[in-house]
């Protein structure tokens, strides 16, 4: 099993179009972040996409992403579904359908972003839109995607429920502001943590680097990377403050897991 990080930046991405601070002209290829999303790839080459944000087309051009089997949605923002209609590029590629996983709330969102993928009205005459079977899954319970047992967990985002989850030793919480006990339980322990941390100042919805690397700590995580991070980042600066076990993680960046 192969984890991918295909995204590592928040909502707006990193650079920003038209910002002159240092990030944002920076060349440092890990001050190019787009929006935070991953994949799974499994032995046999399947591929669980982990949200399908507004760069999935590029990202998968550029992290060789040729298939997408399923994707499992952690909730419903803009930077975390906008890469939906992209999907169908992998309908084209693979001629099979895609299954979509999300909470109640998640896919209920999704159809009705997407309707005219998932309910299209009689008689359109355009090409072929996505292929897509969404399944609705419960943040408090396991379940079982292209064969892959996945714990999953709720989080906290703002009035928002976001769906975190562990596979194997790789534990995922992005956009969150509050983690919960459930949370708490499924990623004590994990080797590789990947985990929200926006930035230093504090913001509603997200927590912070500093309140991020509390949680890795307290959880006992051996390794963790902080994602969905903004331009107020400049990576090299900030990941030699971090203290050791804790990196920024970037574009890019994977994991072989057993
Ligand atoms: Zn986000
Ligand atoms: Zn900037
Ligand atoms: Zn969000």
């Amino acid at each position: 099993m192969k984890f991918t990080l295909l995204g590592s930046g928040t909502s707006t991405g990193v650079p920003l179009p038209g910002c002159a601070c240092k990030v944002c002209t920076s060349k440092h290829p890990r001050n190019h972040r787009d929006r935070t999303s991953a994949c799974l790839t499994l032995n046999d080459g399947r591929v669980i996409l982990i949200d399908a944000g507004p760069d999935l087309r590029y990202q998968a051009l550029k992290h060789n992403v040729g298939r997408v089997d399923s994707v499992l949605f952690t909730h419903a923002h803009a930077d975390h579904i906008l890469g939906v209609d992209d999907l169908r590029s992998f309908n084209f590629a693979s001629r099979n359908r895609i299954s979509c996983y999300g909470s109640a709330d998640t896919m209920s969102a999704i159809t009705s972003s997407f309707s005219y993928i998932f309910n299209p009205r009689p008689g359109y005459e355009g090409g072929m839109v996505a292929q897509l079977d969404p399944h609705v899954i419960s943040n408090d319970e396991s379940c079982v995607i292209e064969g892959t047992s996945f714990k999953l967990f709720p989080l906290v985002h703002g009035s928002m429920t976001v769906t975190g989850f562990r596979v194997g030793e790789i534990g995922y919480a992005t956009d969150f502001n509050m983690i919960t006990e459930r949370a708490e339980q499924v990623l004590a322990g994990v080797k590789h943590l990947f985990i929200d941390g926006l930035r230093y100042e504090p913001h509603k919805t997200h927590v912070t680097i500093p309140q991020a690397i509390e949680i890795a700590q307290r959880l006992k995580a051996h390794r963790t990377y902080i994602i969905h991070t903004t331009h107020t980042i400049d990576y090299d600066e900030v990941n030699a403050s971090l203290p050791p076990g804790i990196e920024l993680g970037y574009d890019g960046l994977t994991i072989q897991c057993p």
